[in-house]
């Protein structure tokens, strides 16, 4: 088959660059391979469905850029398409006095990228949700808002096929020659311009296309525990103190859109890229390069890699994300969460020059390809400008846009 643009990835990230690329370009040809049976079976359809208010990250990210716009556009997606939002805020609390310092660091980025942030005292964030334990203050934010990220990609799948896209699931790429010719099992696609978004395996196929080579994929495994009594449920999400050094937030509680409360996810190291549960995808390639590299950290690395695995590794445990859950509700009733959710996985860059792990999205790319690399959380809020951000970088390179 051939085609003016051709999409690797049917998840969140794909969907919206096809759907932004039909949008300006109403009469090409776009293509989406997805390996899976449908869209959404990865990251996409396995995260928090929380959409970030953006004052984690430093102002000259791309994080920053567009998370507020992010939140704001999927929020009015949601609405304009009957699909749940909860708009339920967050409280960020302090855990002891060392926390506050840290406080102030998430207050200044919030002014920073422009988002609302309040900083309140302990019994105002008490009004908020009466479980809350926190040391003297708390931060509120109040665009903080929870989706049903499932109902968002069904809709998102829709939108992108009654506009014209063409969906092509269960095909998988095995090799990308060029950037212009993508092999399957179906045999071969053509393509002017192609578009990696394939999450967990992205550095993959930009390696194929000459690109990656000072990137690899490092997957994190998300685990969630599930309240199993609706009297467990809170009004809002409570996040600790994040420890700013890496990309993840630490434990927290999330109120689903649905109204269940959780707590996670981790951030265990993986063994393989899509190691859900049990042996189920298991890649024997896949082991021996992720251990190697994972060993190498253990032994050198930028960001405390020992320090990391052991504390997520330790999340397996049940009890153990309880005694961290209680740091943040009081009367924490663990008997009530019990039941382990569907895990995601992260597809967390690792730069392995620089021996760190990567805290922005990466684009790379030529006149005739694009790959997005760590779109990692939250790439799920972002997704609409970001999209349009690469969709601008696309038409100013791409060949096919200056014939
Ligand atoms: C546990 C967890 C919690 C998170 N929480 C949040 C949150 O609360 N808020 C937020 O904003 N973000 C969150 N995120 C991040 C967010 O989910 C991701 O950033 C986003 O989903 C990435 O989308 P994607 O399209 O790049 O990847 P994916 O959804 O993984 O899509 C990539 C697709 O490519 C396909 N693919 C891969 N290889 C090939 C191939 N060779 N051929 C064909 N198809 C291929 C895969 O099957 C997959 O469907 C979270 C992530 C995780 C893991």
């Amino acid at each position: 088959m051939k085609s003016d643009f051709l999409v690797i990835g049917g998840g969140i990230v794909g969907l919206s660059i096809a759907m932004e690329l039909k949008k300006r370009l109403s009469d090409v040809k776009i293509v989406i391979l997805e390996k899976e049976k449908s869209c959404g079976m990865h990251a996409s359809g396995r995260n928090s469905g929380v959409l970030h208010a953006g004052f984690y990250y430093a102002a000259d990210s791309l994080k920053a850029r567009f998370t507020a716009d992010g939140n704001r556009l999927m929020t009015r997606f949601c609405e304009d398409h009957g699909l749940p939002v909860r708009k339920c805020g967050k409280l960020v609390v302090a855990q002891d006095e060392s926390d506050l310092p840290w406080l102030d660091e998430l207050l200044n980025r919030a002014r920073e990228n422009g988002v609302a942030l309040e900083d309140i005292l302990q019994d105002e964030a008490e009004e908020i949700e009466p479980r809350v334990r926190t040391f003297r203050r708390a931060l509120y934010s109040p665009s903080t808002s929870c989706v049903d990220p499932g109902a968002v990609m069904k809709k998102m799948v829709q939108q992108a096929v009654s506009a014209g896209v063409i969906l092509r699931t269960g095909v998988r790429c095995l090799r990308a020659t060029g950037g212009n010719v993508v092999e399957t099992g179906e045999g071969y696609y053509q393509t002017d311009f192609l578009v990696n978004a394939a999450g967990l395996y992205a550095d993959k196929i930009a390696a194929d296309c000459g690109f990656s080579r000072d990137y690899r994929i490092l997957p994190f495994k998300g685990l969630y525990l599930y309240a199993d009594r609706p009297d467990a449920s809170l009004r809002t999400n409570i996040y600790p103190v994040p420890d700013l050094r890496n990309p993840f937030l630490g434990v927290h509680f999330t109120v689903t859109a649905g109204g269940r409360t959780k707590i996670g996810p981790t951030a265990i190291p993986a063994f393989w890229r899509e190691q859900y549960g049990g042996l189920e995808n298991f890649n024997v390639y896949e082991i021996a390069d992720i251990v190697m590299r994972q060993a190498g950290l253990l032994a050198f690395s930028n960001f405390d890699f020992k320090r990391l695995a052991w504390e997520e590794l330790r999340k397996y445990s049940k009890g153990h994300l309880a005694d961290l859950a209680c740091g943040l509700v009081k009367n924490f009733e663990w008997d009530h969460f019990r039941q382990w959710g569907p895990p995601g996985i992260r597809a967390q860059l690792l730069n392995i020059r620089d021996r760190k792990l990567e805290m922005d999205f990466v684009i790379e790319g030529d006149d005739k390809s694009l790959h997005v690399l760590n779109a990692v959380s939250p790439a799920f809020t972002c997704a609409f400008p970001f999209a349009a951000y690469v969709c601008d970088r696309i038409l100013q390179v791409a060949t096919i846009c200056k014939k």
